[in-house]
């Protein structure tokens, strides 16, 4: 390792661009811009396929006594780092949420490094407080679509905002039911709020036993979080049976009310506009009623599927949306910005003073400091990534790319149905879906008994696990999976592929190929061929 002098004057040279630049970063940097894809296509295999293995190169607790040659870290980052990290940007990458950017946000998150701009305070962020707050002007837009009066009067108002920026969906979904539980709570007379108060208090004066927060079984893990960090306990997360994927609004009101006559208060009910494990919609227009007649805030996390809203084909599949309180969305799913962008998005643009702070030195009272109402303290820039996109797609850009998503989903769903060795578990409401092996003399499955499903789910379950691992372990493409309970088998809980689509190079011809293979890998299996033998013996 070559080891750089231990002097101030090397320091003020790292802290400067080298005029000659021939340096491995330089090169790496070159590499990136030629083509980050090329780039990152080198690595879908890595050479060394454990975690172990790679834990080896990470496993050293000592801090490093003496600097290092930028060049020679690089090339250090390059063997030990980029070599093994994950493709996201590989057309057959379609397991996750995660998938590949736009090339030019490579060069323009260099002017969001390179700024080094801190959102929490004007002082530190200048131009890129406006911006920040016309972006979220823009998503609130998105969603409630307010008069024009509306914007003018409260986009860049010191007292308002119309939503929080942070690094993701989990932070959004955080800051916005801890408005809405600092609004149920809120100041009056002889109580000076939970904010102040705390929750001991707030319970006592509101004469309530317990807060609970209500979505369906497919809700977010996030939102087990939130009422951990809320102080309003796990138990207290009232997830609902849901065997459609979806949260029936009748059960809803049922339930919330049971729990509200026994001296508890629904903090929130939150609608899902696209679950993370089968990318279901629930009836938010009829849930926005029922948060209503509960008198609860009503929340939806659209993380995920938020983006939808750009396509006027199939906006319309989020409807009742505008009735929300407040809105999840993160930017680095469906909007194809970098990791670390998440917004939520308040219907009351006065709603967020329930969580608003004031400090002395920063965030003084009157000023536009967005760190006020925000959870989070110090924050980048990012907010330029979603606004340089929302430019250089356009709505209309966006709306190509959503409608590619949804109907590839929809070919590749056909493709999986009318393949005899394949089940398609839960049809795409969006781009995501979920389907299995379900070998071709299985197909009469469905009408067997209950213990006869449960027998040979088992078994399937099984062979879904081994070849999902198998298919990742090759390095070619990676579909991820799930266990969901599912309708057409008594809700019986079934292991399950499950495919994001989202990289619009992806083609049809990926997808057959990732059918192929994995039908190729589940035939080598002793599951397989058992089920295959017995199954057909009884048939003949
Ligand atoms: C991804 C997701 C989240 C969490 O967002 P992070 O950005 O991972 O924190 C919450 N809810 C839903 C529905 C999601 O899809």
């Amino acid at each position: 390792m070559a080891k750089a002098e231990v002097s101030l004057e090397h320091l003020f040279r790292v802290f400067t661009k080298p005029e000659h630049d021939d340096s491995t970063l330089a090169k790496i940097e070159r590499h990136l811009s030629d083509n980050v894809s090329d780039f990152l296509s080198q690595h879908v295999v890595t050479k060394k396929t454990s975690l172990e293995e790679i834990e080896q190169d990470f496993s050293s607790p000592i801090l490093p006594d003496s600097p290092e040659f930028v060049s020679s870290h690089a090339q250090s980052l390059l063997e030990k780092l980029v070599a093994h990290s994950v493709n996201t940007y590989a057309p057959t990458f379609i397991g996750h949420m995660t998938s590949a950017l736009p090339y030019f946000h490579l060069p323009l998150s260099k002017l969001m490094v390179g700024l080094n701009q801190n959102l929490v305070k004007i002082e530190t962020s200048k131009a890129f407080t406006p911006l920040e707050r016309q972006t979220l002007g823009m998503l609130h837009n998105l969603i409630y679509s307010q008069s024009d009066d509306f914007y003018a009067r409260y986009l860049h108002s010191a007292e308002h905002s119309l939503g929080a920026f942070c690094s993701g969906g989990t932070i959004a979904n955080i800051t916005a039911l801890w408005v809405a539980r600092n609004h149920l709570l809120g100041p009056k007379p002889g109580f000076k709020g939970v904010a102040k108060a705390g929750l001991v208090q707030a319970y006592k004066h509101y004469g309530i036993e317990n807060l609970g927060l209500m979505s369906s079984r497919r809700g977010h893990y996030s939102l087990g979080k939130t009422v951990d960090v809320l102080g309003i306990g796990r138990d207290n997360m009232i997830s609902v049976e849901s065997p459609k994927q979806i949260l029936s609004p009748e059960l809803a009101l049922k339930v919330g009310k049971a729990y509200q006559e026994s001296g508890n208060k629904l903090l929130a009910i939150v609608g899902i506009a696209g679950t993370t494990e089968t990318g279901h919609v629930d009836p938010l227009n009829e849930l926005a009623e029922v948060a209503k007649e509960l008198g609860c805030w009503f929340h939806v996390d659209a993380a995920w599927g938020g983006a939808t809203l750009f396509s006027g084909k199939y906006r319309h599949k989020l409807k009742g949306i505008e009735k929300a309180d407040s809105v999840t969305i993160d930017a680095h799913k469906q909007m194809y910005v970098p990791m670390g962008a998440g917004m939520a998005i308040f219907k009351d643009p006065a709603a967020s003073n329930s969580v608003r702070h004031h400090a002395q030195y920063i965030l003084r009272q009157g000023s536009k400091d967005l760190g006020s109402t925000t959870l989070e303290g110090s924050r980048n820039g990012m907010a330029m990534m979603v606004y340089s996109s929302f430019h250089i797609l356009g709505r209309r850009g966006y709306e190509l790319l959503i409608d590619r998503s949804i109907e590839q989903a929809q070919a590749f769903a056909s493709m999986i149905d009318r393949h005899p060795d394949f089940e398609l578990i839960t049809s795409p409401v969006l781009s995501l879906l979920t389907y299995r092996i379900r070998p071709q003399v299985l197909s009469h499955l469905e009408e067997l008994s209950e213990d006869a499903q449960q027998n040979i789910n088992h078994q399937l379950d099984a062979l879904t696990v081994s070849v999902q691992k198998q298919q990742r372990e090759a390095g070619k493409s990676f579909v991820s999976r799930t266990r969901i309970e599912v309708e057409q088998y008594h809700q019986q809980a079934v292991t399950v592929f499950r495919v994001v689509l989202a990289n619009p190079l992806t083609t049809e011809d990926d997808l057959q190929a990732i059918l192929d293979e994995q039908l190729a890998i589940a035939k080598q299996h002793k599951i397989f061929k058992s089920l295959h033998a017995i199954n057909q013996a009884k048939i003949a």
